[in-house]
């Protein structure tokens, strides 16, 4: 097989490419290790920053997001068993933040790519990428039994944190950071408890209320590191989140049946560079973030804008002006969203050996944030969306 982008993964950094690079005429084909059926169920991100939504309207790929999302104009802040909006548009200039689940971008995008193209093989698991520094680099992989290669121009590493391609590059230089707890997760059939996504800081430990649709809810609770989800029978989980989330007022948690549990370690890694030759990664394959900011997802999209744009200019004019400098434009965004994960992380988590100092010090952060209108709107520009670096 022969292709101009080779596109190895189709999760959302994937499919996104190749709907932008199949609406700009370059042909490209995206090989992805696990079933249809698979991808579109893998529970994870919900929060879409503007650019997000603005990404997907460009691929053409809104229109369910447009009638199902939830378009939230803030969050809450709760602690000290007091409670604090942060009202996005009046801090940021209009901005707002959609609520659509990542399993329903990735149906939305693959329905597309079936009845519109380019090809999307499913169980094809790339193997290795072959001679990147080539202007004819080659993927081989496994498809129906039978080893394939994929000849390109270009290939895209777009495989998450666990996939092949990372490994492919030179070794260069990569960040961790694993934080000592991990997030429960759980998925319930019962309307959401709030109108908006609510952040809990409370001496038990962190809680999330988000939401996946007006009859779904999300719910997460920092858990030690090591949990495993059968030592937290649905009682358990509901009585904790209440005790987390408790006011000195008449709000109640509504509960209802829970359909799914998952505990997610919290961690960071960032890889430098992204690019080695003519494969460039995108997404999780690069860098993963603590989701207390809401940002993998996004990250893997503006990546992809970036990448999309380079590989138009290139295909367009012969031009790779983007593309010589793809590493350092995403890294700049890639940073600066770090940096705000791990912020959040750091103000809302107990940590196991934290003490009486901690505690006021997070604090004091939260009330900094509900005093003053400048910290609300450094807060409200980075959960929104700091703007693409182009
Ligand atoms: C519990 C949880 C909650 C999250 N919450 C949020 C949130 O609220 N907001 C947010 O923005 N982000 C959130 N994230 C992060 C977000 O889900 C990821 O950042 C996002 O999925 C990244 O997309 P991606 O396409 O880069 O990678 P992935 O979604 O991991 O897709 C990679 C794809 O590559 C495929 N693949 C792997 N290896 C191969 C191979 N060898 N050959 C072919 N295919 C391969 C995989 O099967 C997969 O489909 C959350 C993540 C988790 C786990």
């Amino acid at each position: 097989m022969r292709t101009t982008v080779g596109i190895i993964g189709g999760g959302p950094a994937g499919l996104l490419l190749a709907r932008l690079l199949h609406r700009a005429g370059i042909d490209c084909v995206v090989l992805e290790s696990r079933s249809r059926e698979y991808v579109e169920q893998r529970q994870r991100a919900g929060m879409l920053e503007q650019g997000t939504v603005d990404a997907l309207r460009e691929a053409g790929a809104a229109a369910r997001l447009d009638t199902e999302g939830l378009v939230h104009h803030g969050i809450e802040l709760r602690f000290d068993g007091e409670r604090h909006r942060v009202d996005f548009p009046s801090l940021t200039g209009g901005r707002t933040v959609t609520i659509y689940a990542q399993t329903e971008v990735v149906k939305d995008l693959v329905a597309l790519q079936l009845a519109e193209g380019p090809p999307l093989l499913f169980e094809a698991e790339a193997l290795a990428v072959e001679k990147p520094e080539s202007g004819a680099p080659v993927v081989r992989f496994r498809h129906e039994g039978r080893e394939r290669t994929l000849t390109c121009d270009w290939v895209a590493g777009c495989d998450g944190f666990h996939g092949i391609s990372r490994g492919v590059l030179p070794a260069g230089r990569s960040y961790t950071r694993a934080y000592p707890y991990a997030w429960l997760g759980v998925l319930a059939e019962v309307a959401p408890s709030c109108e908006e996504l609510i952040y809990a800081r409370s001496e038990r430990g962190f809680a999330l209320h988000s939401m996946r649709s007006p009859s779904v809810s999300r719910l997460y609770l920092q858990v030690p590191e090591g949990t495993d989800a059968r030592d937290w029978p649905d009682d358990r989980v509901w009585d904790e989140l209440a005790a987390r989330f408790a006011v000195g007022d008449d709000w109640a948690l509504c509960r209802g049946p829970i359909t799914a549990k998952s505990v997610t370690p919290m961690r960071a890694f960032v890889h430098e560079p992204m690019r080695h030759g003519r494969l460039l990664l995108a997404g999780d394959a690069a860098h993963i973030v603590p989701p207390t900011g809401a940002k993998g997802l996004n990250l893997a999209v503006s990546d992809v804008r970036i990448l999309a744009r380079g590989l138009v200019e290139w295909h367009r004019s012969g031009e790779s002006h983007v593309l010589d400098h793809y590493s350092e434009l995403c890294l700049q965004r890639v940073w600066q969203a770090t940096r705000f994960s791990d912020d959040m992380t750091r103000m809302l988590h107990t940590r196991p050996d934290g003490d009486a100092f901690d505690h006021q010090v997070q604090l004091a952060r939260l009330r900094r944030i509900a005093a003053s209108r400048e910290a609300a709107a450094e807060l409200a520009a980075n959960y929104s969306g700091l703007p693409l670096p182009l």
